[in-house]
């Protein structure tokens, strides 16, 4: 187990914003957690389990203790002709593990391509893209209670899956800490996703697989996003929008070239970028924070941006797109301090 005071998270948050902890704390088995977790000293100070900080934005340094998994691993638990189910360490990359998926030539994760981070947080994120969510591979996630210490293995039904929402982010319910996954990928009969966005198109002429379409969903994404490495970014800042058929009905009129996508009980999923576009933010920089000239839904720091400025910039876009379309955006980045 790794313990250190006064630690940088510069290269622990994808802003690269040079913020400090009190403690941090690096664990590599579940029984080394239980410890930390026992700990009198870890139970009265305030924590944050962190993944690969890159859906976190520090406001300040964190005068408590940052806690990251190195649970690692990934392995076959059950395997049939058509499926196998794979078990994989939270502190794993999530990439590594869609990387192995498509070598293996399983589906089911492909389109979830290059996304940042470690798969417990993916977990609790309901990480999407290109029309995908991890929630439709999840057999069960394993976690931990903070304060009861007990381990519970949520079955897919229990994690409570809607957009970027789980039974993990609702801070009414006790905080877990996910120390593994369980996916379920296809051998064979995939149902592969590519009617979406430039999916289709990058991938015309191709014999589809799961390989094929990772390759696609990367060329796409690394040339729409920014990579962490050289411009600070969280990816998407805030939500796409759900809102009601009549508000849905009211914009359209206005604005009939509006993109958007069915949601869940009738309601609308309406592009944020487009909103964040319309109101001229797209390209603009403000000091050191920047709206992405490629992507106006992803704030970058232009190098040495604080915390407080790139929240001040998201505050004027949700302030100026609520008061031009009254659709509230919600941010998707979890604020810290
Ligand atoms: C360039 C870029 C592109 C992106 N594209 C997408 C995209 O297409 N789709 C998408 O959904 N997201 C996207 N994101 C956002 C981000 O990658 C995801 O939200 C990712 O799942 C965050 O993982 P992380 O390991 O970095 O978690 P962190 O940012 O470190 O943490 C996220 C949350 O998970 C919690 N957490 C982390 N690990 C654990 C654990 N083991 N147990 C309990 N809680 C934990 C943290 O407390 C926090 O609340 C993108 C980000 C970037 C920078």
């Amino acid at each position: 187990m790794k313990i250190e005071q006064n630690y940088s998270l510069e290269k622990q948050n994808t802003f690269h914003l040079p913020v400090m902890a009190r403690w941090f704390m690096e664990y590599e088995t579940e029984e080394e957690l239980q410890r930390i977790l026992r700990d009198e000293y870890f139970q009265e100070c305030s924590s944050l389990h962190i993944g690969g900080g890159s859906n976190l934005l520090f406001l300040n340094d964190y005068n408590g203790i940052i806690v990251h998994s190195l649970i690692k691993g990934m392995e076959v638990v059950e395997e049939t002709t058509d499926q196998v189910i794979l078990r994989v360490g939270a502190g794993e990359l999530w990439d590594d593990v869609v990387a192995f998926a498509a070598a293996k030539e399983w589906g089911g994760i492909e389109n979830l391509s290059h996304i940042p981070g470690e798969a417990g947080a993916a977990a609790l994120q309901n990480i999407g893209a290109y029309g995908a969510e991890i929630k439709d591979v999840i057999q069960t996630v394993e976690a931990y209670n903070q304060l009861t210490f007990e381990k519970r293995i949520f079955t897919n039904e229990e994690c409570q899956y809607s957009y970027r929402y789980s039974f993990f982010k609702n801070e009414q319910n006790d905080p877990y800490i996910i120390t593994y996954i369980t996916i379920r990928l296809t051998k064979n009969h995939h149902v592969f996703h590519t009617d979406y966005g430039l999916l289709n198109q990058a991938l015309e002429g191709q014999r589809l697989s799961p390989a094929a379409i990772r390759d696609a969903v990367i060329r796409i994404r690394q040339s729409k996003l920014p990579d962490p490495e050289q411009l600070g970014n969280a990816g998407s800042f805030f939500m796409n929008p759900i809102i009601s058929p009549e508000k849905y009905q009211q914009l359209k009129n206005e604005y009939p070239d509006m993109p958007s996508y069915p949601a869940a009980d009738g309601r609308v999923k309406v592009s944020a970028g487009w909103l964040i576009e319309q109101c001229g933010f797209k390209g603009q920089s403000h000091g050191a924070v920047a709206v992405y000239e490629k992507q106006a839904l992803v704030l970058v720091n232009l190098g040495g941006a604080t915390g407080d400025e790139i929240a001040l910039v998201a505050e004027s876009i949700r302030d100026t797109v609520f008061s031009r379309f009254g659709v509230e955006l919600i941010p998707e980045v979890r604020y810290i301090g």
